[in-house]
C-alpha cells in the first residue's frame, strides 16, 4: 500500500490478499460482511445469495466456510476500508464493473441481521410462559399481525432505538431503516402491521423514526454551522430578525431541497440523492440534514439580514473549514465561518 504521506498518524499494517478473499467467490471482498459467532467475512452479494437460499430451503443459516450455525451477520465497515486499500494497491485484483454491478444487485445486507438459530422455537401454546419473547422480542414471531407470522428461519433486524425485533421484510414496502445513517428503526414497520406501543415496550412510537416533513426542530442542532456556537447564535438571531421562527426556515428549504433546488454534494447522509421530504429519517439524521439546510440558509442570506455586529465580518480563508474557529473565540467572533473555504491547507 502506498504510504498516507498527509497523514503520518496513520498506521502501517502489511495484510496478505489472501486473508481478504470471500470463500464464495474467491475474489477480494466486495461490500464486506461478517458473520457471527465464527466471524468469517463475504461479499455482500455473495452472503445475501446464500442467506436467501438457505431461506428459501427452511434450512438453518450455515457459514459457507465452516459451517457453523450463523446467529447474526452485519456489514463491517472496519475491514471495507481494508478491502478498498487491498484494491487500491493491487488495481489487478479488482473485478470488472459488470461483475461489480451483478454482486450488488444480490447484496441485500444493509444493516445488522439476527438470524434465528436451527433449534426449535417455542410454538404458539408454548408462548403464554413468555419465555420465547424474553429470548427474542419480536411480536410477530408468536401472533399473527396483519396477516403475517415470522416463519420459523425469518431473519430479524434490532430497532437501534428500542432494541426491540421486527422481521426482515422484502415483500412489503415500509421503511425498517434510516436512509441517512443505515440503521434500522421500527416505529413505521410496526405501525404498518397495526400494532401499537400499547401492545409491547419493544415498539417504538413515531418519535424516533418518520418523514423529514413530520419531524419538528425548535433549536438549532448542536452540529449546525461545525459546532461553532457563535454562528448558531448569529443564525438564531437572523431567523428572530426576519420575525420568523426555526421551524420556518427549515420547513422552506425542506421544500427547496424537495424541489432539487440544493446542490447535495455535502450533506452528511448515506443516500444523499434519494432524500425528499417523505423520506422516513431518525432523528440524528435529522439533525444532520436541518444543520446541512441552515447552511445554505446563511450562505444564501443577503448581508442586510445579518445582526449589526455581524454584518462587517469577513469571511475566514478556510470557511467552514477552519480549525481555529474551535479554540480562539476572538477568531470565531472576527471572521465569518459559514462560507466555503477558499485556501485549504493543515493548519
Ligand atoms: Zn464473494
Ligand atoms: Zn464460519
Ligand atoms: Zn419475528
Ligand atoms: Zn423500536
Ligand atoms: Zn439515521
Ligand atoms: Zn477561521
Amino acid at each position: 500500500m502506498p504510504p498516507p504521506e498527509s497523514c503520518k498518524q496513520q498506521l502501517k499494517i502489511c495484510i496478505d490478499a489472501e486473508h481478504a478473499k470471500c470463500s464464495i467467490c474467491l475474489n477480494i471482498w466486495h461490500n464486506v460482511v461478517t458473520v457471527a459467532p465464527c466471524l468469517h467475512n463475504f461479499c455482500n452479494g455473495c452472503f445475501s445469495e446464500w442467506l436467501r437460499r438457505s431461506q428459501e430451503k427452511q434450512s438453518t443459516v450455515l457459514c459457507p466456510q465452516c459451517r457453523a450455525a450463523v446467529h447474526f451477520v452485519g456489514r463491517n465497515h472496519f475491514l471495507q476500508s481494508i478491502e478498498e486499500d487491498i484494491l487500491q494497491a493491487d488495481s489487478s485484483l479488482k473485478r470488472s464493473d459488470e461483475e461489480i454491478t451483478l454482486l450488488d444487485s444480490y447484496a441485500s445486507i444493509k444493516s445488522n441481521l439476527v438470524i434465528q438459530s436451527g433449534k426449535k422455537r417455542a410454538r404458539t401454546n408454548d408462548v403464554e410462559s413468555g419465555e420465547e419473547h424474553m429470548e427474542f422480542p419480536c411480536l410477530q414471531c408468536g401472533t399473527e399481525f396483519s396477516g403475517f407470522r415470522c416463519s420459523e428461519h425469518m431473519i430479524h433486524l434490532q430497532c437501534q432505538a428500542c432494541g426491540g425485533m421486527m422481521p426482515s421484510r422484502t415483500d412489503i414496502n415500509v421503511p425498517q431503516h434510516c436512509l441517512g445513517c443505515d440503521r434500522a428503526f421500527c416505529s413505521a414497520y410496526w405501525h404498518a402491521q397495526g400494532v401499537h406501543r400499547s401492545n409491547s415496550q419493544m415498539v417504538c412510537g413515531n418519535e424516533n423514526f418518520k418523514p423529514v416533513s413530520q419531524h419538528t426542530i425548535s433549536q438549532i442542532p448542536f452540529l449546525a454551522h461545525e459546532m461553532n456556537r457563535h454562528e448558531q447564535d448569529i443564525t438564531a438571531r437572523c431567523i428572530r430578525q426576519m420575525g420568523k421562527t426555526l421551524q420556518d426556515i427549515v420547513s422552506d428549504w425542506i421544500s427547496k431541497l424537495n424541489n432539487g433546488e440544493i446542490d447535495r454534494t455535502r450533506m452528511p447522509l448515506n443516500h444523499a440523492e434519494m432524500i425528499t421530504a417523505g423520506t422516513h429519517v431518525c432523528n440524528d439524521c435529522y439533525d444532520k440534514l436541518v444543520s446541512f439546510l441552515l447552511y445554505w440558509f446563511r450562505v444564501s442570506l443577503p448581508r442586510h439580514f445579518l445582526p449589526a455586529d455581524a454584518i462587517n465580518r469577513e469571511d475566514c480563508w478556510y470557511g467552514y473549514a477552519c480549525r481555529t474557529q474551535h479554540h480562539n473565540e476572538a477568531h470565531a467572533r472576527k471572521r465569518n465561518h459559514v462560507c466555503r473555504p477558499t485556501r485549504v491547507s493543515y493548519q
